[in-house]
């Protein structure tokens, strides 16, 4: 399988620091905009707060003005008619008569807050309620008369008084008629204009509420003991204050200042003459705002804090997990392929692809139990074929899988590359059946050749490149084990240790590696020649078993021996004892007895000079 080109899992760009120091921006920009929103909307409902009170106070204050019209408008109506009948020249008792009549109309129609109408008439006072005044009365010194005259033939009204019967203010309505003498006149209790001022104060929010006339005097007072009184004589700096504001003809609405605290004031005009005042108490009037919106900031904040905390925890989850992730993905790519296989839907999902894995997969991702076994013949070479089919079984993986976490197979692919293969368990149902299994590719190629280097490396005799000792010996014991008949032999090269001596240990290096190629050309491939130690060698042919072949293979053997040409011996000839035995078809021998066997033929051959072998036979054979 080729390297990876793909991989599809699992984003790798997280910056988790980055993302705190983001968040944290976030964080401020945004409590930033909730204060501004928060200050806006305190702000618009203060003015909706002072918006709704200021209407209160004017619908108060209309009311008011509504109560003085209706004697204005009775003053006037009947100022008309009593012009009309001067006009006439009507009698003062027709005038009465009149006033007597319009008083009962008025009775009937406006409530008991007014008196009737009365007046003076060509130098009579007349009373539309019958009310007889008392012989010292002068009607001409009274204020509404006064008050009449100062106004030259407009509808005035009287500075209000007190009246000392009641103990209720009063003021009345006045109207100078076209003689220049004559008025008409009606009076007004104030109880009902001092209830409604009352009433408008009643709670903690109006401070204070009145209605005052031009000069500071108080017509009507939340505190009902100061009517009557001016505003400068009270003695309150707040309702000095006040007057001053009255007289000073500008803001009708503004904010004051005392080591009480803050207030606003409205002014409103009922008339020419009269206003009322209301000043309202901030505490009292937006304390409630305040506190709605302290809580709901708090509130805010607190839970603001509070997601901050988890966009922390977060963000630290996310840094752990994106380390995880690197850590899992370098674990990963020692897999060439991956793919996800769901076992309960019979899906597949690539995980990390290759080009190979890609023209496996033939962008079908379903069906793996159907199309198993055809991908295992697909991806496999002629040798590991069945093995992979059968690794690759889906009925058995369960059985297989059962206790383990994975399983593994090494194979050769269809381009003779060793891969291993690996199912791994992702996670299984709550009934412990399999659900999502990792199917992984390493490439192991690579390693196995390396591996089978060693293993030659280890085999084989570094000098001659033969096999040595253990390999050979561990070869001829599998033959013997395997009941493969044949013939063993011994060599044994002659007073080696003298060439040693005379030429030199390098010229014997190169008499034991001349030894070896003479039984490698004397032997056949599949024979098991290798080099037991020193100038000792051993031979094993499978499927010689009889003298006269044998006696064929040693002469080869001696032929070669005889035709070693080393320059440095010069006319010296190398010479073998050899000895010879078999492994027999009776099989009823060890690698022990065969070796010793081989061992003293090769002691009787030392026995003789020049090139010499002796066959021992077993002793039933011989
Ligand atoms: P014999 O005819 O009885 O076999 O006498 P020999 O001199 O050949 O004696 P033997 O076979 O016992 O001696 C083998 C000698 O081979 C002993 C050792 O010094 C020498 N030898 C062993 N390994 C090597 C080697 O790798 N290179 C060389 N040059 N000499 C070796
Ligand atoms: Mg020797």
């Amino acid at each position: 399988m080729a390297k990876p080109n793909k991989i599809m899992q699992m984003p790798r760009n997280g910056l988790p620091r980055r993302f705190t120091l983001i968040a944290s921006a976030m964080l401020l920009l945004a409590t930033f905009f909730i204060v501004c929103i928060f200050y806006w909307l305190y702000d618009s409902s203060k003015q909706n707060i002072l918006g709704t009170w200021r209407n209160e106070m004017q619908q108060v204050t209309q009311k008011i003005s509504h109560y003085l019209k209706m004697p204005i408008d009775a003053v006037t109506f009947s100022g008309v008619t009593v012009n009309k009948m001067m006009e006439e020249g009507k009698s003062y008792e027709e005038v009465g008569k009149y006033l007597v009549g319009q008083t009962a109309i008025y009775a009937s129609i406006i409530s008991e807050n007014y008196t009737g109408i009365y007046g003076f008439y060509k130098g009579v006072y007349l009373d539309g309620s019958g009310w007889t005044p008392p012989a010292d009365y002068k009607p001409k010194e009274r204020p509404w008369y006064v008050a009449a005259v100062q106004g030259k033939g407009a509808v005035v009204l009287v500075k209000p008084f007190l009246n000392l019967q009641t103990n209720t203010m009063m003021t009345s309505v006045s109207q100078l008629l076209h003689d220049g003498e004559s008025v008409v006149s009606m009076d007004i209790f104030l109880d009902s204009v001092q209830h409604m001022v009352e009433e408008m104060a009643t709670g903690s929010i109006v401070q204070l509420a009145c209605v005052v006339d031009q000069d500071g005097s108080i017509v009507a007072h939340s505190d009902a003991t100061l009517v009557g009184k001016k505003l400068d004589d009270i003695g309150s700096t707040l309702q000095k204050e006040l007057l001053q504001r009255l007289k000073a003809d500008g803001n009708r609405h503004f904010e004051m200042y005392n080591i009480k605290g803050k207030y606003t004031v409205f002014i409103e005009q009922i008339n020419e003459n009269w206003s009322s005042v209301y000043v309202l108490n901030e505490d009292g009037l937006y304390k409630s705002l305040v506190v709605i919106y302290f809580a709901s900031g708090f509130f805010l904040f607190f839970v603001m804090g509070i997601s901050f905390l988890v966009v922390v925890h977060m963000s630290h989850k996310y840094a752990e997990a994106e380390h995880l992730n690197r850590e899992i993905q370098a674990v990963a790519n020692i897999y060439v392929g991956m793919i996800r296989i769901n076992l309960k839907d019979d899906t597949i999902t690539c995980i990390q692809s290759n080009p190979d894995l890609d023209a496996l997969l033939e962008g079908h991702f379903n069906d793996f139990s159907k199309r198993a076994t055809a991908m295992a013949e697909k991806i496999s070479a002629d040798q590991s074929r069945d093995l992979l089919k059968q690794f690759m079984n889906p009925e058995t993986l369960e059985e297989r899988l059962r206790d383990t976490r994975y399983i593994t197979q090494e194979f050769m692919d269809d381009k003779e590359r060793w891969i291993r293969l690996r199912f791994i368990v992702i996670n299984r149902m709550a009934d412990g059946s399999l659900h999502h299994v990792l199917m992984a590719f390493e490439s192991i190629d690579e390693d196995r050749k390396r591996q089978e280097v060693l293993r030659k490396l280890s085999e084989t005799d570094l000098m001659t490149g033969i096999r040595n000792r253990g390999s050979g010996e561990r070869l001829v014991r599998r033959a013997m084990a395997e009941r493969r008949c044949g013939m063993f032999c011994l060599l044994d090269a002659d007073k080696f240790k003298s060439i040693n001596d005379i030429y030199g240990h390098a010229v014997g290096d190169k008499v034991i590696i001349a030894i070896a190629d003479c039984m490698k050309k004397t032997f056949r491939d599949s024979d098991i020649i290798f080099r037991l130690g020193g100038d000792e060698f051993s031979a094993f042919s499978e499927g010689v078993k009889d003298k006269t072949i044998a006696q064929r293979i040693i002469k080869r053997l001696f032929d070669n021996i005889d035709q070693i040409t080393i320059p440095e011996l010069q006319d010296r000839k190398i010479t073998l004892s050899v000895g010879v035995t078999f492994y027999p078809a009776t099989h009823a021998d060890s690698f022990e007895a065969m070796y010793q066997r081989a061992d003293s033929g090769t002691y009787e051959s030392k026995k003789e000079a020049g090139n010499k072998a002796t066959i021992i036979m077993q002793e039933s054979q011989s």
